[in-house]
């Protein structure tokens, strides 16, 4: 479906007016070529109505309603004319398949340490495991993560109950932490260990953490050698009140109702438009917005009412997966010099599954991969402009500006600082691989009342959207996209950057 659309002399004049001639390239015959500026609003208002319906039940990450979202993305893509990115069985497809695990919340567990005997929730959480009464002698393998002198080497841990320091030396986020964990859990179960108690004594407060484990968790799966994940628990040590754990002779007595453990699946969409220059179309940009949401009724972890349980997340972010929808169609009307991976990402509101699994397995090698133009987005409060994270720090402002300027709108930078918020989306995925990746999201200066009332709310509806904004959202990062993906030069993340040194080992010194 490669169709240059003429724009016709009123249209001209429309877009004078807009801005765009500043940027947009005149075609034969003095006419201008801007697919973008020819989007329907209607096609964004059906697109919207679709991925943010109730029917979808808030697209949760391994539910039905989250794959029938991934597959009408998929369906989009091939109307309009992208080449399939991943292949299923050796056969082309949009959907790049992500198996999962699925651990249910433990209902009980013990753990018996001399006189003391600790509770779930209050001094332990069951991270994984099956139903398990034991006792028998700890012994202790520092961080756990290694064959070293501190780590597994001369301790014979088969059958044994395996003790480890919580985190690693490199850890610092919660995230660092619960990664450290599964690899301290593949490690304990590749050994023959049958338990892995680890002392927890990490910034993030224990009643945070507790809260946070006794949901069911979502994960990709990573089964060692196909076993299933042994019993592994997290004993709060915060005063390093439990250090004789690390003790050898230490007996422990340990019951848990184990975690129930399900498998189930959800799928990234890739699809790829080929750029038109010969060299510049081994590079790619890629753009991204999750299409995952967070569910329906306890699912989501937000107050609702029986009246309204259902998360759509039409803000968060299915406007986001539009803009992906509708750049896909501009492009592939008229496309760029580079190739775009357009990528509709799973797993965001569970933990950037989608883009860590993307990171991990991408489907065109990251080295030739130049930029993410990332969109996600809590909602907006001004519909002047659009907001993004990191614009300053990732090369690429006078295209991202230029992008919005052709539709009327001005760029934000960096809204609502105080949230951190460039680490909190997929874009930082890439970025860690140094990939320069920002944020494109809907226009918000701070994180208020308006906003709060929509984020990871029930009443984020499309019934509540702005459809005339959307779709100068939707055209402003296609537009955007298009600037990017036709630099001559790449964009290159600001010297300094906390991801400048991944951008020079990916690329090489430039
Ligand atoms: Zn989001």
């Amino acid at each position: 479906m490669q169709t240059t659309i003429r724009v016709t002399l009123w249209m001209s004049l429309l877009l004078t007016a807009l801005g765009a001639h500043a940027q947009s390239r005149p075609a034969k015959g003095g006419k201008l070529t801007l697919p973008e500026a020819l989007l329907s609003r209607t096609e964004v208002e059906v697109h919207t109505r679709f991925l943010a319906s109730d029917e979808l039940q808030g697209r949760r990450t391994g539910e039905p309603g989250n794959r029938t979202a991934a597959r009408y993305i998929a369906e989009q893509f091939r109307l309009l004319g992208l080449k399939p990115a991943a292949t299923t069985d050796n056969q082309p497809d949009f959907l790049q398949h992500i198996n999962l695990e699925k651990a249910k919340t433990a209902t009980s567990a013990t753990l018996l340490i001399g006189k003391d005997t600790l509770q779930l929730g209050k001094q332990l959480i069951v991270m994984s495991g099956d139903p398990t009464n034991l006792s028998g002698e700890v012994i202790y393998v520092g961080y756990g993560l290694t064959d070293g002198e501190d780590g597994y080497k001369g301790r014979d841990v088969k059958g044994r109950i395996v003790v480890a320091q919580g985190g690693s030396p490199e850890a610092k986020s919660p995230g660092d932490i619960i990664r450290a964990a599964a690899e301290k859990r593949k490690m304990a179960t590749q050994k023959g260990a049958a338990a892995l108690i680890e002392l927890y004594s990490e910034a993030t407060p224990w009643g945070f953490v507790s809260q946070y484990f006794s949901r069911d968790q979502l994960t990709i799966a990573t089964s060692a050698d196909g076993k299933a994940p042994i019993t592994h628990l997290w004993v709060n040590n915060a005063n390093n009140q439990y250090k004789q754990l690390k003790e050898a002779g230490q007996t422990v007595t340990l019951r848990t109702s184990g975690r129930p453990h399900l498998t189930t699946s959800s799928a990234n969409v890739a699809g790829i438009i080929e750029g038109t220059d010969p060299k510049l179309k081994n590079e790619y940009v890629i753009l991204s917005a999750h299409f995952d949401h967070i569910g329906v009724g306890a699912q989501g972890g937000s107050a609702y009412q029986s009246t309204d349980s259902i998360f759509n997340g039409a803000r968060d972010n299915a406007i986001g997966a539009v803009a992906l929808l509708e750049s896909a169609k501009a492009l592939m009307q008229q496309r760029p010099k580079r190739s775009v991976l357009v990528l509709a990402l799973t797993g965001e509101e569970v933990g950037f599954l989608g883009s860590r699994y993307y990171a991990e397995h991408p489907l065109v090698p990251l080295k030739q991969t130049i930029f993410d133009l990332n969109s996600d987005g809590a909602g907006y409060n001004d519909t002047t402009v659009v907001s993004v994270i990191g614009l300053e720090r990732t090369g690429a402002k006078a295209e991202i500006e230029a992008g919005a300027k052709a539709f009327g709108l001005s760029i934000f930078a960096e809204p609502a600082p105080e949230q951190g918020l460039f680490d909190r989306s997929d874009n930082v995925q890439f970025a860690a691989k140094g990939i320069p990746a920002p944020t494109f999201s809907a226009g918000f200066k701070t994180f208020d009342a308006a906003i709060g009332k929509y984020y990871h709310q029930a009443i984020d509806n499309p019934e509540s959207l702005d459809f005339k904004y959307v779709l100068r959202f939707c055209q402003a990062y296609a537009h955007a996209a298009r600037l990017i993906a036709d630099r001559p030069t790449r964009p290159q993340w600001s010297a300094g950057d906390k991801y400048e040194v991944a951008g020079k080992a990916l690329y090489g010194q430039q």
